[in-house]
């Protein structure tokens, strides 16, 4: 605002723009958090995304609705092919997108009638999501027998009536849904979870961020959570649900943990990807985890920022960053440096805990140090810390991944509080 009204009286040459320049780009670093360098950068500037025309189509002369006029929801298109028939149109937000085609759309008949769906993506896209269908508030799996494949075109049948069926590639978790979840945990419990905001996404839209400790606040080590960078990676999510309900359980463990550190976290990064219903990018058309470098998103750099008061307030230390995501199969990528940071044993011997408490499962870690600007990266760069991508397969059963956030938090706190890092 003052640099606008300054200009006014600033001859127009292009000597003084520069100067201009210059003191405006002083004055930002001076407020922006430190930068953390990678090998390999990735461009995070802001870059243009198509928003989807939010619609209720009507295919009447068949009698077939379909809608994407809810938050989550993606559906671009949706055109008769044949009587029995609709293609169901789906893009990304912007390319280049890796390949996770996220839809979501709710259908309805106005009289009891069996129909099939075709999807259909841009060139260089294949189906990916096993459809899951929201009726009278419950979900489930598609049932096998009511999906077709064909030269990797997905079709499925649904029998439609007057109550809509929400079809989705993973359990829609929007923003309100992840908002009632953190304030349901956090109810009675106002003394030592504090439900606090990092500030707002591009479009707006909160950034919550739970802090959470119990008695004197400062010099208490930091573990960072974060999740929901990558809007579809809901399984992701509810293993880090699991495992914030496991370290807020009220348990005897729990309540020595929180005396002894400090642990922030951040349940949904990408609030208006979630919402605008994306594959993988935020409102500016970026992976968020690749912009950990020099935070030209907001809702990166707002994180990062709250992340380093807090550190600074409490003169405390940043020592394990947890990031949840999906990908095809269960999987912990880590950081091959160990040694130097300051938690050197942690990650062999939680692995080790976790197959030791977890019947029949074993650890799949991929170990490499990040050259591009991920989360993983930035806490062993720019914190020392051990940092660790969690994984959940898309497919992993509900209660499988409850399994692996109770036990990932209970081994994660004992390790932590017998010192045996
Ligand atoms: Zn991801």
């Amino acid at each position: 605002m003052y640099l606008t009204n300054a200009m006014k009286f600033i001859p127009k040459h292009p000597f003084f723009s520069v100067v201009l320049l210059c003191l405006s780009f002083t004055l930002l670093s001076c407020r922006s958090a430190k930068k953390v360098s990678f090998k390999a950068p990735v461009d995070t500037t802001t870059k243009y995304i198509k928003l989807q025309l939010k619609q209720t189509y009507n295919l009447s002369d068949v009698g077939v609705y379909a809608s994407n006029d809810f938050d989550g929801a993606r559906l671009n298109g949706f055109e008769k092919e044949n009587d029995s028939t609709a293609i169901v149109v789906i893009n990304p937000e912007n390319v280049p997108i890796n390949n996770s085609p996220y839809y979501a759309f709710k259908t309805w008949t106005n009289s009891p009638k069996t129909f099939y769906f075709k999807f259909k993506y841009p060139k260089g896209f294949k189906h990916r999501y096993i459809p899951k269908l929201k009726v009278n508030d419950v979900w489930s799996v598609i049932d096998s027998s009511y999906l077709f494949k064909e030269d990797s075109i997905v079709t499925i049948k649904l029998n439609l009536d007057k109550t809509p069926i929400i079809v989705a590639a993973q359990e829609i978790q929007s923003t309100t849904d992840v908002k009632n979840w953190y304030t349901e945990l956090a109810r009675g419990k106002e003394s030592y979870v504090r439900i606090k905001s990092a500030g707002e996404s591009t479009l707006g839209r909160n950034l919550p961020v739970l802090e959470i400790y119990k008695g004197d606040r400062e010099q208490k080590d930091l573990i960072v959570l974060i999740t929901r960078q990558h809007p579809p990676e809901v399984t992701g999510y509810y293993a880090f649900q699991s495992f914030l309900e496991t370290v807020l359980d009220n348990s005897q463990l729990s309540d020595q943990f929180l005396h002894k550190y400090r642990v922030v976290a951040f349940p949904i990064m990408n609030p208006d990807g979630v919402d605008l219903g994306h594959w993988r990018h935020n409102k500016g058309g970026v992976d968020m985890n690749r912009d950990w470098s020099i935070y030209n998103q907001p809702e990166i750099e707002q994180t990062v920022k709250f992340i380093n008061k807090t550190l600074k307030k409490n003169k405390s230390k940043l020592i394990l960053g947890l990031d949840f995501h999906s990908t095809w199969y269960d999987v912990f990528y880590t950081n091959k440096t160990k040694e130097s940071t300051s938690l050197p044993n942690f990650i062999e011997n939680w692995f080790l805990s976790l197959e030791k408490n977890i019947p029949s499962y074993k650890v799949n870690e991929q170990s490499a140090n990040s050259n591009k600007p991920t989360s993983k990266g930035w806490f062993l760069y720019g914190h020392n810390a051990v940092g660790i991508t969690y994984e959940i397969g898309d497919k992993t059963p509900k209660d499988s991944i409850k399994l692996f956030g109770k036990v990932s938090a209970e081994q994660m706190m004992n390790i932590l509080l017998n010192n045996n890092y």
